[in-house]
């Protein structure tokens, strides 16, 4: 493995271009605008490696990696401020459509669709809830009516993230009505370039439109995309969505290097007593706190990992995972917000520095990780069926 960290390392020092290193995506629209040419050219050589989704097989634009070789070259990128710009770009192309394609997929679905999300040039977003289906997802409406050599879509999904600036969609539709509701759903995809496709973009707090309404008329779904069996889209989705779960794990976590961070930032605003802890006693504690679940949650996947030998196997313990990380990475905002006061709580303007303006955005966004990817409460119940074994209470049907 050393010899390919160092392989790995080389190619980075050769290839990444240094103008982007350190860059944040999320809150730097203009930057990214100026940098569009390099981000590019970042985009097409990650690409041509087969490392904007490493561990897929080559054939359909991966690198055949394994997960252990996949981390050593996220672990180099941080070394040396680089990020993978695929996975950002593709939506939940790499993340979540793709894993769940190469499961379900037709050979012919695999060759269509993989290659153009491996290689961050065509963004999928999903279609999953509606106004009256989120956590019950199963009581969907949207309709999708056999015509031929397509499925004619007609409906509303709302929360779409990237609707907007997607190519492709994966639609959960209603096939057949006649049935209990989890037996009458079907997995499809879709183009969002069609006349039947319109999409609204809903602002949130924080400032930015990450999703979308999204309408339904008429729009054609060809029956060469739909991924899985007729009316058996409930497995597909429900495998879908542990692939979600499973990459918002880590997500925004503060385990491992980043606690000395959050230990001086506090000391920096708070101040320390004689002895150089911390001056507030109860913060002391609650960091305290803090940076012990932030350390066993850190040390729970590394386990986890451990005991699959790297294979990152997708089960219900994502749920555990992303509940835990959910709870992590939400104090984290709520505790540095309280270091900073009122100075964190700054929306623009000279008065604040760059770190307080971030954290405030953090703060309001980290808010969404306790509802997407199914909420916390919804994680709780799947928990407690699929993993402590206890009685179905909720979401019958
Ligand atoms: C930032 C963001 C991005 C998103 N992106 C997408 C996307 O790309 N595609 C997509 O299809 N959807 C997306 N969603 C939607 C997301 O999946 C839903 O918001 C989520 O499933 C919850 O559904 P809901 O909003 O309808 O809330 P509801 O289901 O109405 O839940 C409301 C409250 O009731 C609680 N609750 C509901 N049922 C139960 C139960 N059985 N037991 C205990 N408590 C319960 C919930 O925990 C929650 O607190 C996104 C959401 C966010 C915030």
């Amino acid at each position: 493995m050393e010899q390919f960290r160092e392989e790995v390392s080389g190619w980075l020092r050769d290839n990444f271009p240094t103008s982007l290193k350190g860059m944040k995506f999320g809150f730097e629209g203009e930057a990214e605008a100026a940098l569009a040419d390099d981000l590019d050219t970042w985009r097409a050589r990650l690409a041509e490696q087969g490392w904007g989704a490493p561990t897929w097989p080559i054939e359909y634009g991966g690198a055949g990696l394994s997960h252990p070789q996949a981390k050593v070259i996220t672990q180099e990128m941080h070394q040396i401020g680089a990020f993978n710009h695929i996975p950002m770009i593709a939506g939940m192309g790499v993340t979540m459509v793709g894993p769940t394609l190469l499961e379900y997929g037709t050979d012919d679905q695999k060759d269509r669709h993989l290659p153009g999300i491996a290689s961050g040039e065509l963004r999928w977003c999903l279609g999953l809830s509606e106004p009256n289906a989120g956590s019950d997802l199963a009581s969907l409406s949207t309709r999708a009516e056999d015509e031929g050599d397509a499925y004619i879509l007609n409906g509303q999904k709302v929360w779409t993230s990237g609707a907007d600036i997607s190519q492709w969609c994966g639609a959960l539709v209603r096939t057949d009505s006649s049935v209990a509701k989890r037996d009458g759903i079907s997995f499809v995809m879709l183009p969002m370039d069609q006349a039947g496709v319109e999409t609204r973009p809903i602002q949130l707090i924080a400032g930015a439109s990450p999703f979308c309404e999204t309408y339904f008329n008429d729009a054609r779904a060809e029956k060469a995309d739909l991924l899985g069996d007729l009316n058996d889209g409930w497995s597909v989705v429900k495998r879908l969505l542990q692939h979600e779960r499973q990459s918002q794990t880590t997500a925004r976590s503060s385990g491992g290097g980043k606690k000395a961070g959050l230990q001086d930032l506090a000391k920096e605003y708070v101040g320390v007593d004689s002895t150089g802890r911390l001056a507030d006693t109860d913060l002391r504690t609650r960091l305290a706190d803090h940076l012990m679940d932030a350390q066993a949650h850190a040390l729970t996947i590394g386990r986890i990992t451990a005991e699959a030998r790297g294979k990152v196997e997708v089960s219900a313990a994502a749920s555990i995972l992303k509940n835990s990380a959910t709870k992590v990475a939400q104090t984290k905002a709520e505790l540095t917000l309280e270091f900073m006061g009122s100075q964190g709580l700054g929306w623009e303007g000279t008065d604040f520095t760059e770190g307080e303006l971030g954290n405030v955005r953090d703060w309001l966004s980290g808010k969404a990780i306790s509802i997407y990817g199914g909420s916390f409460e919804v994680q709780n119940n799947i928990i407690s069926k699929n993993i402590l074994g206890l009685p179905e209470t909720t979401q019958k049907g």
